[in-house]
C-alpha cells in the first residue's frame, strides 16, 4: 500500500511506553538514550473535571518519538494546554491520553468518509504498560533567558 495522503517521520502503528516531558524538545530517549525524533500525532484524550467531562481528540505537536525502542515522551504542558482547551471546566482536572491515531491504518477506499464512524472506526494505537518512571528529565538544559521553542513567551 502506497501512503502519501498521512506523512509522519516515524512508525505510529506501533505500541509505544509513554512518558512526559516538562522541558520540552532537547530530549532523549529514557530507555536508550537516543535523540528523540520530533513529530506531530493525533491523540484521543480522556479528559474530566470537577464540572465537566469529555473525551476528545487533539493534533499534538511537540511529541517525541524513539526510533530504535517503542517510547513517545510527550510534552506535559502542552498536553495541559490541549485539555484546558478542550474542556470547559478545570478544577481538578485529570487526564489521560489514551492512544495514538495512526491514520495510515484507515484503508485507502475510506480515507474520503468521516472517521469516528460505524463503519470506518477511529485508528487507535494504544499504549504499553507504565514502567515506574514517567517523566524525564532533559540533560541538555536551556539557559533561563532563552525562550522555548514551545512555549510561548513564558518561562
Ligand atoms: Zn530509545
Amino acid at each position: 500500500m502506497k501512503i502519501e495522503d498521512f506523512k509522519n517521520r516515524v512508525d505510529l502503528s506501533i505500541r509505544r511506553r509513554r512518558y512526559y516531558s516538562e522541558d520540552c524538545g532537547f530530549v532523549s530517549c529514557p530507555e536508550c538514550g537516543s535523540p528523540l525524533i520530533e513529530d506531530s500525532c493525533t491523540v484521543i484524550i480522556a479528559a474530566k473535571s470537577d464540572t465537566d467531562e469529555g473525551e476528545f481528540m487533539s493534533n499534538m505537536t511537540g511529541s517525541h518519538f524513539c526510533n530504535s525502542c517503542p517510547v513517545v515522551v510527550f510534552d506535559s504542558e502542552k498536553i495541559e494546554e490541549t485539555v484546558r482547551y478542550g474542556i470547559r471546566g478545570d478544577s481538578n482536572l485529570k487526564y489521560e491520553i489514551g492512544g495514538i491515531v495512526d491514520f495510515n491504518a484507515i484503508p485507502k477506499e475510506k480515507r474520503h468518509l468521516e472517521i469516528g464512524v460505524d463503519d470506518n472506526p477511529v485508528p487507535v494505537v494504544d499504549f504499553l504498560p507504565d514502567l515506574n518512571t514517567t517523566t524525564v528529565k532533559s540533560e541538555k538544559k536551556i539557559g533561563r533567558n532563552t525562550p522555548y521553542p514551545c512555549r510561548s513567551g513564558k518561562k
